[in-house]
């Protein structure tokens, strides 16, 4: 009997891990993206909820944040003064208008 006790005890470490490496992250995801506004089909990304945070975060903080050209259209830098494509100069007040406009995109 002693051995059907360890095998007992054994799957419930294996339901804890699996709850803690699972159940928490996707809890905890969907908790956050409610109060974020964030879609949740970011928790859906991947097999193991994991891999959605990590894209999330890759795709947050990874990439630069860009800004379109008035005139060419491109994507360039938020902070670029001047567009690398068509060479137009955009004013101090256009670079704010921009900074802004993603900063509220973001949340
Ligand atoms: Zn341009």
């Amino acid at each position: 009997m002693e051995n059907q006790y360890d095998g007992v005890i054994a799957f419930a470490i294996v339901v804890l891990v699996l709850i803690i490496l699972w159940v928490i992250p996707i809890w905890f995801g969907l908790k956050w993206a409610k109060i974020k506004g964030v879609s949740k089909l970011w928790m859906l990304f991947g097999i193991h909820p994991m891999t959605g945070w990590i894209a999330y975060l890759v795709l947050r903080f990874g990439i630069d944040p860009k800004k379109q050209c008035e005139k060419c259209k491109e994507s360039i830098k938020l902070q670029a003064q001047i567009c690398r494509y068509c060479g137009n100069q955009m004013s101090q007040e256009a670079i704010n208008r921009a900074i802004e406009h993603y900063n509220t995109r973001k949340k």
